[in-house]
């Protein structure tokens, strides 16, 4: 990595010496980094997206330099193969120099006018080109906006409360997509405390895939739902592909009903081939929401749909939404520059190679350990889950949590950094090449061993 590069200056680093006790059960460890002691002092958890704390693995979080191509530098500058990129937000990798290059020259003229700029408007036409079915898109800062306010578009349009998402996705911490299962019928319950009850009444929330009770909440509600919000192909409960007439049937359903279907793209868009991955399985939504690539790993989200549901947003329509930040140069120039870079290039057979090779070599790995796993992969982006003979008490998903947490640990010393925690994918980029596919399965080899000795 070059002097550029070195995101910390010499005086933020004298601040990071620390000054007082930790908070949150961490004072005692004489052994913890002392940014990290400082960081928990400050923020929560000592972090600023809870699963960056390393909680589902177990031990303190990795305090992070810098990155090159797919690399991370740690504070102490030891590098790390990184599957994480920026939880799937850098498909070409970290600090690409035609990403740079292009924020470089954009930002000489500043970096947020809160106005209209030329660039917005390129990236607008691009991604109405690419995407299928989006003939207007808002251009918000994160995902979580962005599904929140496909919701809000969607609720208005049918002028319907109820909306119908699935267990397995995430959509964000927006209230309404903050969801259990409820007790009985279709309802829902806060996944997370301050949510008040109120705020999920209208949210109904299924098994992932399950066309049986898709079928079933249209039969008890379907006058009133708005919209089926899911994830074509799901990141985040690990990898999960749907049957082949899920999304058909969610398609045939919304249809009959005049429910909006809204696909939300925020990880799979761009990231499977240049567009959405709704036209791969051959179902086309009403709304689209997107993020991390085409943003370029700056933050942003956005919204898109045909004409006639997207001319409802303020101005044009009653349906406010509005943010300070969206729109601004730094993460339109790094999008535009990323899409540009895989329009050109076109990497996605290279990219769906690549994770088969990481694929076919995990599986060998593990067998050769003597070790069940089952890795599920679609194109550049997987899971790995452990399937141990002997499910103890705490079921399954608590055996594969903790092998993965000491799989994890077992990478991370050999230099690969996977996702802190079983229900993350792993993000494969333009920047890793077969060595790298290579060199972290030699670690995995040694890795599955190890899980296997600890059992
Ligand atoms: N939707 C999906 C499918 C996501 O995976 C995520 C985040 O990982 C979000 C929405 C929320 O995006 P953000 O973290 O940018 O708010």
């Amino acid at each position: 990595m070059d002097g550029e590069g070195d995101v910390m200056t010499e005086r933020q680093r004298e601040g990071i010496r620390v000054t007082g006790a930790p908070r949150g059960g961490v004072e005692e460890d004489a052994g913890l980094h002392d940014l990290y002691r400082k960081a928990c002092r400050l923020m929560p958890g000592g972090v600023n997206s809870p699963v960056r704390s390393f909680r589902a693995v177990g031990g303190t979080p990795l305090p992070v330099r810098g990155g090159h191509g797919p690399r991370l530098v740690d504070d102490t500058g030891a590098e790390y193969l990184d599957l994480v990129m920026g939880w799937g937000s850098l498909i070409l990798g970290h600090a690409h120099p035609e990403v740079r290059k292009a924020l470089q020259r954009a930002l000489r003229r500043g970096w947020n006018f809160g106005a209209l700029t030329g660039e917005e408007v390129v990236l607008a036409e691009l991604l109405c080109r690419a995407v299928s079915g989006v003939e207007m898109v808002r251009l918000v800062n994160s995902g979580t906006e962005a599904a929140m306010s496909a919701v809000r578009l969607a609720r208005a349009f049918t002028g319907r409360s109820k909306v119908v998402r699935f267990h397995a996705c995430y959509h964000g911490h927006a209230d309404a997509l903050l969801t259990a299962p409820g007790e009985d019928g279709f309802s829902s319950r806060p996944s997370s405390l301050g949510v008040p009850p109120g705020c999920v009444a209208d949210t109904l929330t299924l098994p992932y895939g399950d066309e049986a009770s898709l079928r079933g909440v249209f039969e008890a509600h379907g006058e009133e739902i708005a919209a089926v919000i899911v994830e074509p192909v799901g990141g985040n409960a690990g990898v999960v592909i749907p049957a082949a007439g899920f999304l058909p049937e969610a398609r045939g359903l919304c249809d009959r009903w005049g429910t909006l279907l809204i696909f939300d793209e925020v990880i799979t868009g761009f990231r499977f081939r240049f567009g959405d991955c709704g036209e791969m399985l051959g179902v086309r939504p009403d709304l689209v929401c997107l993020g991390k690539i085409i943003g370029g790993g700056l933050p942003i989200g956005a919204y898109g749909g045909r004409g006639e549901i997207m001319e409802l947003v303020a101005p044009l329509g009653g349906v406010y939404q509005a943010g300070t930040f969206s729109g601004n140069l730094a993460s339109v120039t790094a999008g535009l520059a990323t899409l540009e870079v895989l329009e050109e290039e076109n990497p996605y057979p290279f990219l769906d190679e690549l994770g088969s090779l990481l694929q076919k070599g995990l599986e060998e790995g593990a067998a050769e350990a003597g070790l069940e796993v089952k890795v599920h992969r679609f194109g550049s982006m997987l899971s790995l889950t452990f399937l141990p003979e002997a499910v103890g008490a705490g079921g399954k998903e608590q055996v594969n949590a903790s092998y993965y947490g000491n799989f994890f640990h077992e990478m991370l010393k050999r230099g690969i950094y996977l996702p802190p925690s079983p229900s993350e994918s792993w993000f494969l980029s333009t920047s890793h090449g077969e060595e790298d596919v290579r060199l972290l399965l030699e670690a995995a080899g040694e890795a599955f061993k190890e899980v296997r000795k600890r059992g």
